[in-house]
């Protein structure tokens, strides 16, 4: 077994206010108790409120091709 570096592709998932901004989750409300539960965003333009059941942004990471290591010497173990 060994470690590999790889390079990864970070990718963002955002919902689009219909002023043109994008809403950021508000992490200091409670979620809705609906089923299933949902949680509060603002718009970060004018401020509008809308409850999703996903936590936007979404980040992901794609992940890409193996790196080659220049100098194993230096890899720590
Ligand atoms: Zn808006």
């Amino acid at each position: 077994m060994k470690e590999q570096k790889f390079t990864c592709n970070p990718t963002i998932i955002q919902t689009i206010c219909d002023c043109g901004g994008v809403f950021i989750i508000d992490r200091s409300a409670s979620a809705l108790t609906s089923d299933p539960p949902k949680m509060k965003h603002i718009c970060d333009k004018y401020g509008k409120v809308e409850y999703f059941q996903s936590l936007y942004p979404i980040v992901f990471f794609e992940i890409g091709k193996p790196i080659e290591e220049e100098s194993p010497s230096k890899v720590v173990k």
